[in-house]
C-alpha cells in the first residue's frame, strides 16, 4: 500500500510509543543538573581539584603517560582512548566539590577501562561509526522505504542500520556504569573523599547514569517504533 507516511494515522499515532523515552530523558536532564548542582557546592575535605584527582588516580594506576586536559563547557568531560587524554570541563577541572572529584574519576575509571583492555569498551569503541551511521541515517532510509512503494526494502535496511545505534546505546550503559564503580572504589582507596562524602560523589554519578539509561531506552523504542511501521504498511 502506498502512502505519503505523515498523513498515515498510525505513523501519528505510534508516537506515543516514545513518550516513556521522552520523559525519562526529561526527568534524567533534569537529575543530573540538580543533583551536580547541589554537590558542586560541597567541598571535600581532601581539597583536592578534580585535575589533581585525576593525575593522582591515574598516577597511581600506572598511566603516567594519560594526560589531563581542561575543556570548555559544562558537564562535557569525557576521556578520549584515541589520543589517551583525559578532559576534564573547566569545573570539574578546577572544582574542589564532591561533584568534581566525582566526575574526575569516572573519566579516570575510563582510562583504566581502555588500558586494562575491558571488552565492553573495546566493544563500544570498534561499534562508533556504525552507531553514527546508524542514528543519523537509519531513520532516513526508513522513511525513504516507506514513502517510495517501490523502495520497501529499504525499511529493513533502515532497521538493520538503525540497530547497530540501539546496540551500542545499551552496551554503553555497563561500560558507564562500571566506570562509575571504578570511581568510588578510587575515591574512597586514595582518601579524596572520605567516609561521610562518598555519597554526594555516587549521587552524582547515578545520576549521571541515568541520562544513559533514558537515551538507551528512547533508542529501543524508537526501533520498536519502525517494527511496528514496517510490519502495518
Ligand atoms: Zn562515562
Amino acid at each position: 500500500m502506498y502512502f505519503f507516511p505523515f498523513y498515515n494515522p498510525l505513523f501519528l499515532g505510534s508516537l506515543i510509543i516514545l513518550v516513556p523515552g521522552i520523559i525519562a530523558g526529561v526527568y534524567a536532564q533534569h537529575k543530573v543538573k540538580s543533583t551536580y548542582a547541589k554537590y558542586a557546592k560541597v567541598e571535600a575535605a581532601s581539597g583536592l581539584t578534580g585535575a589533581q584527582a585525576g593525575r593522582q588516580l591515574l598516577d597511581r594506576a600506572g598511566l603516567s603517560d594519560v594526560t589531563v586536559e581542561e575543556i570548555p563547557g559544562s558537564l562535557t568531560d569525557n576521556y578520549d582512548p584515541r589520543t589517551r587524554v583525559l578532559r576534564l570541563s573547566q569545573g570539574v577541572a578546577r572544582g574542589r566539590s564532591l561533584a568534581a572529584l566525582g566526575v574526575a574519576a569516572h573519566e579516570t575509571g575510563h582510562a583504566l577501562q581502555d588500558a586494562g583492555g575491558y571488552a565492553p569498551m573495546r566493544i563500544r569503541s570498534t561499534l562508533v561509526p556504525a552507531a553514527q551511521f546508524g542514528s543519523n541515517f537509519g531513520w532516513i532510509i526508513f522513511i525513504m522505504g516507506m514513502i517510495i512503494s517501490s523502495f520497501r526494502p529499504l525499511m529493513t535496511v533502515g532497521i538493520v542500520i538503525f540497530t547497530a545505534a540501539v546496540i551500542f546505546q545499551i552496551i554503553t550503559l555497563p561500560v558507564e556504569l562500571d566506570a562509575s564503580s571504578r570511581a568510588m572504589k578510587m575515591l574512597q582507596s586514595d582518601g579524596i573523599v572520605v567516609a561521610g562524602e562518598a555519597d554526594g560523589a555516587r549521587q552524582v554519578l547515578r545520576a549521571a547514569a541515568l541520562t544513559y539509561i533514558a537515551a538507551a531506552l528512547m533508542s529501543i523504542l524508537m526501533l520498536v517504533r519502525m517494527l511496528i511501521l514496517s510490519r502495518e504498511s
